[in-house]
């Protein structure tokens, strides 16, 4: 079965200019929670005191999410991670030649340090659930990232995260995650290591989701994504998209709740400060809007001639908008929306022509103007 990752307060916080207060973080993690994800990122304590508070604050909340927290390959940073009581460690350290040469060092001496500290976390906390990711793992020569992942689950680690760190990955081309996850597994295997597999992809090339998914289907367990896809640069895998898909094509079921899914999108939203784009897939305004005349025609007999996803699914509704593009079905439809089901044939055509005239203006009619409009035309007969 696979796991979902949420990292919109870590990740998320990556994004320039995006900052949760602590107060809105239990509430994104509560919401988040709620949903069924089940391991949050809730921070990397290290970065400042308030946000090792924020850990520590959610990490005590009782949810049933296990919460985690980010630290760097060093004692230093888990000890402040498992101070904060956190279940859940990512441990992150790049073993790629040219990182390893900037830093001055070799992979045995690289390899050695995340053992060390991955078996003196173990040791601290027994129960504790230990993710190594190797950097940039996909850019990475295959062989420092073996070395590094068996060393790491020699040492006690969990789960090895395959991070297409910079949104390298295309599928279909030698590039590829469901290649890269298989071979992995099997070459882990021959070591007598089987950890679970997470991956964590970039969309640089708006190629996230359907890197992760290619990752899942090679193999991969877990899965990282952010609420409105935030994170550094082009961000991350978005959870809304991801989840619909797993639930609807993928047949994949963990107790996730999709009818929350609007409710934390709102809140990230207004809190980040990033808008919902209009038309993004599942949470944007128009997912789920027919417009053009003959869509709204068919749409309203029955909205699955135009909808492969049903609106339901997250807890909304189809809708016709109203504007240049209409014809006569989408306003008889939202006449009688407004009870106006039995007006003349020349009256509608004449609320038609209105409609498309504030369309051509950039706008589209609403159902309270379209009462405006039924209004006006009535006081207004043509002589
Ligand atoms: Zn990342």
């Amino acid at each position: 079965m696979v796991k979902i990752l949420d990292s919109t307060l870590r990740e998320g916080e990556q994004t320039p200019g995006v900052y949760f207060d602590v107060h809105i973080k239990l509430a994104i993690a509560d919401m988040l929670d709620a949903l069924g994800i089940d391991i949050i990122e809730a921070g990397h304590p290290l970065v400042t005191p308030e946000i090792q508070h924020s850990v520590e604050e959610i990490a005590k909340r009782g949810l049933k999410a296990k919460i985690g927290a980010h630290a760097r390959s060093l004692k230093l940073d888990v000890d402040m991670a498992l101070s904060c009581g956190v279940q859940f460690l990512g441990i992150f350290y790049c073993v790629s030649d040219e990182r390893l040469s900037d830093q001055d060092k070799k992979l045995h001496q690289a390899v050695d340090q995340i053992a060390q500290v991955i078996s003196y976390a173990r040791a601290q906390k027994p129960d504790l659930l230990i993710r190594y990711t190797p950097e940039d793992a996909v850019r990475s020569p295959f062989q420092n990232v073996l070395d590094a992942a068996t060393a790491a689950v020699t040492a006690g680690a969990d789960i090895i995260s395959i991070a297409d760190t910079t949104g390298f990955m295309i599928p279909g081309t030698p590039n590829n995650l469901y290649d890269y996850v298989k071979r992995l597994k099997e070459e882990l295997g021959k070591k007598n290591c089987y950890p679970q597999i997470a991956v964590h992809c970039h969309n640089d090339r708006g190629l996230a989701l359907a890197n992760a998914l290619d990752g899942f289907r090679g193999g991969a367990e877990i899965i990282d994504t952010a609420v409105l896809g935030l994170g550094e640069r082009a961000g991350i895998v978005d959870l809304a998209t991801l989840l619909v898909i797993l639930t609807q094509d993928f047949k994949m079921k963990n107790g996730w709740d999709l009818t929350k899914l609007p409710e934390v999108y709102q809140l990230v939203s207004k809190y980040s400060r990033i808008s919902i784009p209009v038309n993004y897939p599942i949470t944007g305004e128009n997912a789920f809007t027919h417009c053009a005349g003959v869509h709204t025609q068919a749409a309203i007999r029955n909205p699955l001639h135009y909808q492969s996803v049903q609106p339901e699914v997250v807890g909304r509704k189809s809708k016709i908008s109203l504007d240049h593009m209409s014809g006569i079905a989408a306003v008889k439809y939202s006449l009688d929306q407004i009870g106006e089901s039995n007006l003349e044939k020349d009256f509608v055509l004449r609320v038609l022509e209105r409609v498309k005239d504030v369309g051509q203006r950039g706008r589209t009619v609403d159902l309270p103007e379209l009462k405006y409009i039924v209004r006006y035309l009535r006081e207004h007969s043509p002589c």
